[in-house]
């Protein structure tokens, strides 16, 4: 079969596409220099759900016009008429559906795939200086539709040609050839010319596989066949079984065919995937384009390194990275930890402070209530601090802060909890202790305290500290409250003050006060 035969079967089989009369007669109406934007206007909205689709788009991000558009004739003078004529012809093709028969060409998919080579051809373009960019979408949408119009009109000769290429015994326009002497882009740029499409549309489809064979000098349409062509490597990065080939190709053809710059094609790596996805809410097709550029090379990355390694070395690789993974996770937390307990730890003394002990108290209180338990309380406060302060300086006073909190911390049991309460107070919690276990501790810190000399190489100093205790077995006692616990310590505290300083003194509920 040679090209003008397959022509003629082509153009007189039942199952070549028709147009929609409104897309046909609007192709015939963009050819006559003497059409108007309101005849445009007129012909579009005699199409009611097609009028309202492309007004959906045309106020959509796609476009993203500052202001509403509402009608066709607007959307004609704002977008202007090669762009409503666009979206026309797009919608027409968009809804051209397949037939149900198994073959190895999915019409579902080819659509999705036009989709996104249209979105990614506006997308390079828009790159362009001074490019024009109304009618590159469709241009990047019908660049193969050729292979539509072979895959409807000889299905089963179709499904071989593509069987040819699945087993990579010929690319895309050679199995073609061979089985048509004639490739995809002859048989769409002349069923288009059938149809009455203008040049410049057409060109992009005959040139889409091969830029340079081009030789007019019209520079906008090179320009958009070049970035029809640049569409498919784009897309293929994204839906290709090579990402990483059709990477390299795209950023070096894009540099050498229309001069874009390493920035600009970044730009255009970042955002095809998500402007794909736009594109398909707009236009009704579920596209599958959920990974960028980016997440898609480092996948390609990782497969091909596991690829180059025979079993052992993977699992050598596999268990050094899980190793590598775990010492990460742990240093993670030792730092979560490390900052957990700065924001529990007073900054002077360097023991707990105030809303650690508040939270430990409220654990321990509902320990000792588990358990039955007896829980007790130590408030402490040095005596005559200001005096201390007042006679030796406030750094002195904050180094025997610190040694004091030392001495307490060094005469208590590890699962006790001293903190400072606030100022020249501290707090112990005695989880599991009897009063009477809890006044022998008090008295050991009051005792240690008293023995100490403290010394910071310059002076020896003296303080005593007064000690107010509270025990309760919570759970025991009727209304117990956290506060009322730690305002009995302090009642406790006061009293031991009151009785001359250097004191334990325990809460009792007759209120005698019991004192070492
Ligand atoms: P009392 O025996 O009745 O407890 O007498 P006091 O002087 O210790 O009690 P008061 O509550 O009147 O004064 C507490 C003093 O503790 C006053 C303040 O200067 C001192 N103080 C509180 N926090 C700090 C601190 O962080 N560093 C220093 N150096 N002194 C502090
Ligand atoms: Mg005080
Ligand atoms: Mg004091």
């Amino acid at each position: 079969m040679n090209k003008e035969q397959l022509l003629d079967k082509v153009l007189s089989s039942d199952e070549l596409p028709t147009l929609p009369t409104v897309a046909s007669e609007l192709i015939t109406l963009t050819s006559r220099e003497d059409a108007t934007l309101s005849d445009i206007a007129k012909l579009v909205s005699q199409d009611i759900s097609l009028s309202a689709k492309i007004l959906k788009v045309s106020n959509s991000a796609f476009y993203s016009f500052p202001q509403q558009i509402g009608s066709i004739k607007q959307a004609v003078s704002l977008l202007g008429m090669n762009a409503v004529r666009s979206l026309v012809l797009s919608f027409s093709f968009l809804s051209i559906k397949g037939s149900k028969a198994p073959s190895r060409f999915q019409f579902a998919h080819f659509w999705q795939k036009s989709l996104a080579q249209a979105v990614a051809s506006k997308l390079i373009l828009e790159r362009v200086e001074g490019a024009d960019t109304e009618e590159i979408f469709i241009s990047g949408l019908l660049q193969n539709l050729g292979e539509l119009i072979l895959a409807k009109t000889f299905p089963e000769k179709y499904d071989n040609v593509l069987q040819s290429i699945e087993d990579d015994q010929f690319d895309t326009m050679g199995a073609e050839d061979a089985a048509f002497g004639a490739d995809h882009t002859f048989v769409g740029t002349e069923v288009a010319k059938n149809w009455g499409f203008p040049e410049v549309l057409l060109l992009p489809i005959l040139h889409h596989h091969d830029p340079t064979s081009y030789k007019g000098n019209d520079k906008k349409i090179h320009s958009i066949v070049c970035a029809v062509y640049l569409s498919d490597l784009l897309i293929n990065i994204l839906f290709s079984k090579k990402p990483e080939d059709y990477h390299k190709q795209f950023r070096k053809e894009a540099r050498q065919l229309l001069g874009l710059t390493n920035e600009e094609i970044e730009v255009i790596l970042e955002q095809v995937h998500i402007r794909i996805k736009e594109a398909g809410k707009y236009f009704n097709l579920k596209i599958k384009s959920d990974k960028s550029v980016q997440e898609i090379l480092q996948e390609a990355n990782i497969r091909l390194s596991l690829l180059n390694l025979d079993y052992d070395q993977m699992n050598k690789q596999l268990i050094q990275a899980k190793i590598h993974l775990e010492n990460i996770t742990r240093e993670l937390e030792e730092k979560n930890t490390i900052l957990d307990n700065l924001a529990n730890i007073d900054g002077l003394t360097e023991i707990y402070n105030h809303r650690y002990f508040q939270n430990v108290l409220d654990q321990e209180i509902s320990r000792a209530n588990r358990h039955e338990t007896t829980l007790s309380l130590l408030l402490i406060d040095i005596d005559h601090f200001k005096n201390f302060n007042d006679a030796y300086g406030h750094q002195t006073g904050d180094f025997i802060l610190k040694e004091f909190s030392a001495i307490i911390k060094d005469n208590i049991r590890e699962y006790d909890t001293v903190a400072r309460y606030g100022g020249e107070e501290f707090v112990v919690i005695l989880p599991e202790t009897t009063e009477g276990e809890a006044l022998t501790v008090a008295e050991k810190l009051r005792a240690a305290i008293d023995d100490t000399t403290f010394s910071d190489g310059r002076k020896k100093y003296h303080v005593t500290a007064s000690f107010g205790e509270i025990s309760a077995q919570p759970v025991t006692e009727d209304n117990f409250s956290k506060s009322s616990f730690i305002a009995r310590a302090d009642k406790a505290l006061y009293a031991a003050k009151e009785s001359g300083r250097n004191k334990v003194v325990a809460y009792t509920e007759k209120k005698k006060w019991f004192s070492f």
